[in-house]
């Protein structure tokens, strides 16, 4: 029986940009197709190592592609694991992919804008659309008899139909009947250059039928015998002086399901204990699902060029969960799985190994490439700073790989960087920690620092301040922020400072001690600082407390944190400082109170309770 069902929502949406988007790009849709007929292959045959009965119409695979001139069409088939019902309705007609709510969320509906998008995310089966006015696919699973196949059809515009077919063996053909005007793909020629510019990495033999130049027609001919048209071995496993660039990046494409090309890429053979084959590629931007839990991840394993496992995340620590490739073990069973891999020591020592070649590779970008490592940073800097809680082993070199922005530059600077521009005397890397750079620029903490023309960093990255807890010092140099304990600027601060520190902290001995009383449990300690020049208060903890930058965030992700109270700190040069000494008891709690709640939002902070603050401050104000 013949069943019309309708798209998902989403894939409407999709193929109606991807047919207007990717126009300059059509020839894209046979790279996908044959992308799918040779993972289906790689699926069939590591499903086969279980169930070898699933091979038992033969156990060599091949993607063929036929031309009907006339009829306007093209056939791509493959003999892989095929779909059941089931599967073609869940497969052809849902995008079941992670990112594809932020993916559709950040559409704009600028065209070119969108066709960027569209391109990071994907386009995958659905590019047939672009130049077909109707796809067919017949397909049988493996393990289903002849009569169990499936005929799926679409004109692409809303619906497609399902209806029972047969097929003699196992396996799927994609068929598509070209749109007026497209007819240049239905040539033999034709599909032989695309598919040697995309698709020569694909390891399974892509079979066509042998043309040969006829004199007296003055044309090809088909002739009845086959011909490969790629070179059918696996890309990795090839000599890396036999692969070229345009190569490894079509590979790319192929196995990181991604659409634009990678960034970076490093390929080799580990010998010794370990044997192995590494091709690990760096995305040159980030996926839609970078920060979904759920997403998927890892590298794509294979046991001796057998195809076993996408995504498998065991190969790679999970600060590098963007870094996209191949491990192909000489070592390990066929019949691995992921708990096996779980536990493996041999699957550890690669993911040690795969790391130690990342970061390898980080550094090579970082030192003569600079730009790239740019756009890297950009894209997954925030998600290598995860490396420096999780890895303690590569702690030293990833430190050397991070960036910040600074008071000192206006592009991003790495710590060393920073070291080289210390003033004389400066004995630390200062860095203050805010939620947007313009409150990190304008925090009266780096008054001082300003002042005295002293480098500071700014950090407003969510992972900054967990990060720090475990880097606390760079090449034996500590990192100290400006927002915390008792400012000591050491051999920084001049003798004059010195001694004005002294005589200041006993000129203000006794307000001190009244505005303490006046603030009662509101704050741990009040105290005159010199950090400040513009500002008459600022607010900051103990060193060895959490910031109230981070007390913030772990409330709002829902966490328990710490309530640690904050130190009150005058400065004692501020007019509105020198007016409290004259005031009242009462006079003075309000001044009190309004300073630091001043000094609280100021650093970026939220009131308990901002009505009676803007009461306090009114009052004040019709005072004056
Ligand atoms: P992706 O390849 O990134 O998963 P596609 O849109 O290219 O996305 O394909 C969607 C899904 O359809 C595939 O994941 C696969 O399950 C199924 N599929 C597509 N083509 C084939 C095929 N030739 N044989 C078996 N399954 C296929
Ligand atoms: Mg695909």
């Amino acid at each position: 029986m013949k069943e019309t069902l309708g798209f998902q929502a989403e894939v409407k949406q999709l193929l109606q940009l991807m047919i207007h988007s990717l126009y300059s790009n059509k020839e894209i849709f046979l790279r996908e197709l044959v992308s799918n007929a040779s993972d289906a292959c790689d699926r069939l045959r590591f499903e086969a190592i279980g169930q070898p009965e699933l091979l038992s119409g033969g156990a060599d695979f091949a993607i063929r592609l036929e031309v009907d001139k006339d009829a306007r069409r093209i056939t791509i088939s493959d003999n892989g694991i095929g779909m059941s019902r089931d599967e073609a309705v869940a497969h052809l007609g849902t995008i079941a992919k992670s990112g594809t709510r932020e993916f559709f969320a950040a559409l704009t509906g600028d065209q070119k804008k969108d066709a960027q998008l569209i391109g990071q995310f994907g386009v995958g089966f659905y590019s047939a659309f672009i130049v077909a006015e109707r796809v067919s696919v017949v397909t049988r699973r493996a393990g289903l008899a002849e009569n169990q196949a499936t005929r799926w059809e679409s004109d692409g515009s809303g619906e497609y139909t399902i209806e029972p077919a047969t097929r003699e063996s196992r396996g799927t053909d994609v068929t598509l009947h070209l749109k007026a005007g497209e007819e240049a793909f239905a040539s033999a020629g034709r599909l032989r250059t695309i598919l040697r510019k995309y698709s020569d990495h694909i390891s399974t033999p892509i079979r066509m039928k042998k043309e040969i130049w006829d004199k007296d027609k003055q044309a090809y001919i088909t002739t009845a015998e086959d011909e490969t048209v790629n070179q059918a071995t696996a890309l990795w496993a090839r000599p890396k002086a036999e692969i070229t660039d345009e190569q490894y990046r079509e590979f790319y494409k192929h196995v990181a399901h991604d659409f634009t090309d990678p960034l970076a890429w490093t390929h080799n053979r580990v010998e010794g204990k370990q044997e192995y084959i590494q091709l690990l590629y760096l995305p040159s931007q980030a996926p839609f699902d970078l920060w979904d839990r759920n997403a998927r991840h890892g590298l794509k394993l294979y046991v001796r060029r057998v195809f076993i496992m996408d995504d498998a995340e065991q190969l790679l620590p999970r600060y590098l969960r963007f870094v996209r490739g191949v491990i192909d073990s000489g070592d390990l069973p066929l019949n691995v799985s992921r708990e096996i891999l779980q536990e493996s020591r041999d699957v550890a020592a690669i993911r040690e190994g795969a790391a130690r070649r990342i970061l390898g590779l980080l550094e090579d970008l970082a030192e003569n490439r600079k730009d790239d490592y740019a756009k890297f940073w950009d894209a997954f800097g925030q998600v290598l700073k995860e490396g420096i809680g999780e890895d303690a082993s590569n702690k030293e070199r990833l430190a050397k790989l991070l960036r910040f922005s600074s008071t000192g530059t206006d592009a991003q600077t790495s710590l060393a960087d920073y070291a080289s521009r210390f003033k004389e005397g400066q004995k630390a890397l200062y860095y203050v920690t805010a939620d947007s750079p313009d409150a990190a620029r304008n925090s009266p903490h780096l008054e001082i620092f300003r002042k005295k023309g002293i480098e500071v960093l700014l950090l407003v990255d969510r992972v900054d301040e967990w990060m720090l807890s475990f880097l606390t010092e760079f090449d034996k140099r500590p990192l100290v922020s400006v927002a915390k304990g008792d400012l000591d600027l050491g051999d920084l601060a001049d003798a004059a400072e010195k001694e004005t520190r002294e005589k200041v902290a006993g000129e203000f001995k006794d307000l001190v001690e009244r505005v303490k009383s006046a603030l009662g449990d509101a704050v741990s300690d009040v105290r005159v600082t010199l950090r400040l020049t513009d500002s008459p208060a600022c607010v900051v903890v103990e060193s060895d407390e959490m910031s109230q930058h981070l007390q913030r965030l772990l409330k709002g992700a829902g966490q328990k944190a710490p309530e640690s109270k904050p130190i009150l700190e005058l400065n004692p040069h501020h007019p509105l400082v020198e007016r409290l000494k004259a005031q009242s008891d009462d006079g003075l709690k309000e001044w009190a109170h309004l300073l630091l709640d001043q000094a609280t939002l100021a650093e970026g902070g939220q009131l308990a309770d901002p009505a009676t603050f803007v009461k306090r401050m009114n009052r004040m104000l019709s005072h004056t």
